[in-house]
């Protein structure tokens, strides 16, 4: 009975390692082919006739089995920390220690990035974290956004999107994702993923019934969209390539692997607090702008959060809060205009 009981487990033994051990097929990337255990580095043209740009992409392919994951930095050109932290994990990703396949997206923006524009690409003035899911004929950054989906998403089974504050965006660093309650197990996925990246901090975006009906817009939601879980990072602030937060994206990334079993790891055993819903406080007025806080300040409701004055530095009007809450980004430099976006405020219970 005995020698019979070891027979079988030596049988499954083999079974076991001849199926974990079978060779990892070849990634074809751009009809590339990349071998098991290797990198390439691509630069992915985009034109739509009159202007054009490129989009560099490195796929690093593993040695063992695993799954994809699509890592975008770079939506928003004047965001360095995610551009900077996302080419240093490249230096020291070794394809022959990983299980599955990293497509790494350097740079979505390019012309943005060397115009030095926020927000928008200066070919034709529009927020590629708008038009998702773009056009395959449309203007450039529709184009790139098009891309994304159909040659860097389409190919992933995760997607993260990381950005940070730019020249004006005082910012507390956070995880977000998107949570829709007609797909539990994709928004669970996504809220793992948030939550695995290690920010003290996780936004729910959406947490409405359903996505269907309304554009991607985002390029993280695109993803979702696609069925695809998906996170982003925030983290970084007034467009500067700080080495701090340089460092705590490159960490999230690393437990994002270890948390997919693309690297190995300990697993981050962060607890972070979850914010379900967002307060947007807007500008009544035009003129210069004062802060009193800063962000990762906790508020209470009333508080005065800064005043404004005319451009002749006359007070107009106080900057109050109408909720309770930690405040996850503002704009903190003199200018503003009226309707513009002062501050984001998470609740907190
Ligand atoms: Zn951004």
């Amino acid at each position: 009975m005995l020698t019979r009981t070891l027979f079988f487990l030596l049988a499954l033994f083999a079974a076991f390692t001849s199926a974990t051990a079978a060779p990892v097929k070849p990634f074809v990337f751009q009809n590339q082919t990349i071998k098991a255990g290797s990198k390439l580095s691509v630069l992915l043209p985009v034109t739509d006739g009159k202007d054009s740009t490129v989009i560099p992409v490195s796929v690093f392919h593993g040695t063992k089995k695993g799954p994809v994951l699509g890592i975008i930095a770079g939506v928003h050109g004047y965001e360095y920390p995610p551009i900077i932290a996302a080419q240093q994990f490249a230096q020291t990703l070794d394809p022959t220690q990983l299980s599955g396949t990293v497509i790494l997206v350097h740079l979505a923006n390019v012309p943005a990035f060397l115009g030095r524009r926020l927000r928008v690409n200066p070919q034709d003035e529009k927020n590629l974290n708008r038009v998702f899911p773009g056009k395959a004929d449309g203007t450039i950054t529709e184009r790139i956004a098009w891309t994304l989906g159909n040659d860097i998403m389409a190919r992933c089974n995760y997607v993260l999107d990381v950005h940070a504050g730019e020249a004006n965006d005082d910012l507390r660093p956070y995880a977000g994702y998107y949570n829709y309650f007609d797909t539990p197990a994709l928004s669970e996925q996504g809220r793992q993923m948030a939550v695995a990246l290690g920010f003290p901090y996780v936004i729910q975006f959406g947490n409405e019934p359903t996505l269907t009906g309304q554009p991607a817009t985002y390029c993280s939601r695109e993803a979702v969209k696609r069925g695809i879980p998906a996170a982003d990072i925030e983290c970084g602030r007034f467009g500067m390539a700080e080495a701090e937060n340089v460092a705590l994206i490159k960490q999230a990334l690393h437990n994002l692997l270890v948390h997919l079993h693309i690297a190995e790891g300990t697993p981050s055993t962060n607890q972070p607090y979850l914010i379900k819903q967002r307060t947007s406080i807007e500008s009544e007025h035009t003129g210069f702008f004062y802060p009193q806080v800063k962000a990762g300040e906790f508020i209470a409701r009333g508080r005065k959060l800064g005043y404004i004055t005319d451009l002749f530095g006359n007070p107009v009007g106080d900057v109050v809060s109408p909720v309770k809450g930690v405040v996850l980004y503002m704009s903190s430099t003199p200018p503003i205009s009226k309707g513009q976006e002062l501050f984001s405020v998470g609740h907190v219970e």
